[in-house]
């Protein structure tokens, strides 16, 4: 028998098609309505080369009207208590708990009463967001979800987006094999899965797979694995040239033509005694056609390279300046939160006369998006190329900081004493506690009494406060505020 995880949430979020999805078929019924009468499935997840594990849907809800819930414990109606009933049922036989929520309705009461109700059980639990259906909505529809306190994962069951990355977080809430009395035939298919960890799924994946579908090989963040780099950027802005003048190979063939290189390629190499790797380094070529679906596809595959990366090096030719597509894929990396910096290039081409002024023109595009670096470099003379790998290294350790609650909070005391809050409709916010809900970027969830009175300004200085005391200058940082009533008694 393999281990299970229990997919539990509201009706309507979506657990059956998540469970269709997961198990690649469509035997579970989905249905608009909520309360139509459906006994629990289970079904088994595989993908080849990784270790199969069991799912369980406790979808079967018998009442209807799922809309008027009432608040704490005592106001849960009847088909609620069913639910939690069928809940506890499905996690007393499985290793950990996926939370299904809706992200088009955002959190309600009877959420945070499954949230509270799985924290009691000890089991691992995984946030998962559902009906994310376009990845640029990510960010805004899982932010308030963060208050839940598990780890969080924006999905679209319907589209396919993430499922991959879904896949590979469940696994990882396994427990080890020898603890949970798995066969023999699932400990060897692991076995096959770290020999060959960079297997590409199996064919019968492709079905769910979307052009969204686009974080299927999401870095792991072991710090001691070799820094991986991204290069992004138009063709002719000069990838390859850099890839080769940092990495001092001639591996990639450099030419005038736009779409010479074809393969997608990884190059490693090594610099003072550390590995790094540029991925997909060719990749980006494809990118460059202008029409409008092919422009649709083409960012979303350049996202779909960072997600292999730490760090992303987004190329902009000095000359030609930031075109339009440029600027949409800079503000879909900073709204991403992915680790990028931006390279402008060739910059031995320009006038020394004029590079002042051409300098203050990107910083100035490049304004809404600070703390990304800025560098102007040359491939062809190597001017300033050094900075480029260390820069890098530092973004990605940005990325990692962990910084303990009791600090944060001193912090906190000291950033709100030296710029009170601005009064807003005759109320100065007041602040409890703060604590940081993840790393990967760095993410700090704000307690408040009322979150809607934190204005963008204020908002803006708590970010740069931490930034500034917590030396987290050039990685991406969520900071999000959430109204509360309770005092954290820790502090
Ligand atoms: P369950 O009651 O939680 O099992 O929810 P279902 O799987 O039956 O889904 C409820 C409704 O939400 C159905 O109409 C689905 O088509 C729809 N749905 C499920 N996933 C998504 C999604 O990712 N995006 C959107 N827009 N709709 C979804
Ligand atoms: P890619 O398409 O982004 O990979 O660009 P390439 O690396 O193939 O470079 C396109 C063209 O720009 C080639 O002719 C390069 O020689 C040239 N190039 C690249 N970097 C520089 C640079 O720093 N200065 C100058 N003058 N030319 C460059």
């Amino acid at each position: 028998m393999f281990a299970k995880i229990a997919l539990v949430g509201r009706p309507n979020v979506g657990k059956s098609t998540l469970f269709n999805r997961l198990i690649r078929s469509n035997r579970a019924i989905t249905h608009d309505m909520p309360g139509v009468t459906r006994d629990r499935m289970e079904g088994i997840v595989r993908g080849r080369n990784k270790r199969p594990f069991g799912i369980i849907d406790t979808g079967g809800i018998t009442l209807d009207g799922h809309a008027a819930v009432a608040e704490g414990p005592a106001g849960i109606r009847g088909f609620e208590a069913e639910i939690l009933r069928q809940a506890e049922e499905a996690i007393a036989e499985c290793v950990a708990v996926c939370l299904v929520v809706d992200g088009r309705e955002g959190l309600l009461p009877f959420d945070e009463h499954l949230a509270s109700y799985l924290r009691r059980t000890g089991k691992p639990v995984l946030v998962v967001v559902n009906k994310v259906d376009g990845i640029e909505k990510e960010d805004v529809l899982t932010a308030e979800f963060h208050i839940l306190g598990f780890p969080v994962l924006a999905v679209s069951a319907e589209h396919g987006h993430n499922l991959r990355w879904l896949e590979s977080e469940m696994r990882d809430l396994l427990p080890e094999e020898d603890e949970d009395g798995i066969d023999d035939d699932a400990a060897d298919a692991t076995a096959v899965a770290i020999a060959d960890a960079d297997a590409e799924t199996e064919d019968g994946a492709s079905a769910s797979e979307t052009e969204e579908d686009i974080t299927e090989e999401t870095v792991e963040d072991e710090p001691e694995a070799p820094l991986r780099l991204c290069m992004l950027g138009r063709p002719n802005a000069g990838k390859s040239s850099l890839v080769n003048a940092l990495t001092g190979t001639n591996r990639m063939i450099v030419s005038d033509v736009a779409g010479t290189t074809r393969d997608s390629v990884d190059v490693a190499f090594e610099k003072d005694g550390l590995s790094y790797t540029f991925v997909d380094t060719a990749g980006v070529r494809r990118r460059s056609r202008i029409t409008d679906t092919v422009e649709r596809y083409s960012v979303n595959s350049s996202l779909k390279s960072t997600t292999k990366a730490h760090v992303t090096l987004l190329v902009l030719d000095a000359v030609e300046g930031i075109t339009s597509q440029d600027k949409r894929l800079i503000e879909l990396l900073d709204e991403r939160k992915t680790p990028f910096m931006v390279l402008v290039n060739k910059m031995d081409l320009v006038p020394a006369k004029a590079r002042e002024d051409g300098k203050r023109n990107f910083r100035d595009l490049l304004n809404f998006c600070q703390h990304v670096p800025l560098l102007f470099v040359s491939a062809k003379t190597g001017y300033e190329l050094r900075s480029i790998v260390p820069l890098a290294a530092r973004i990605r350790r940005e990325c990692s900081v962990r910084i303990p609650t009791g600090q944060l909070n001193r912090a906190m005391e000291e950033v709100i004493t030296r710029h009170q809050p601005p009064v807003v409709r005759r109320v100065r916010p007041k602040f409890y506690y703060m604590t940081q809900a993840e790393s990967q970027p760095p993410t700090f969830v704000l307690f408040v009494n009322d979150a809607d009175r934190i204005q963008a300004p204020y908002a803006k200085y708590i970010e740069k406060s931490l930034r500034r005391l917590f030396g987290i200058e050039h990685a991406p940082m969520r900071v999000h505020f959430r109204s509360s009533h309770k005092k954290n008694s820790e502090k």
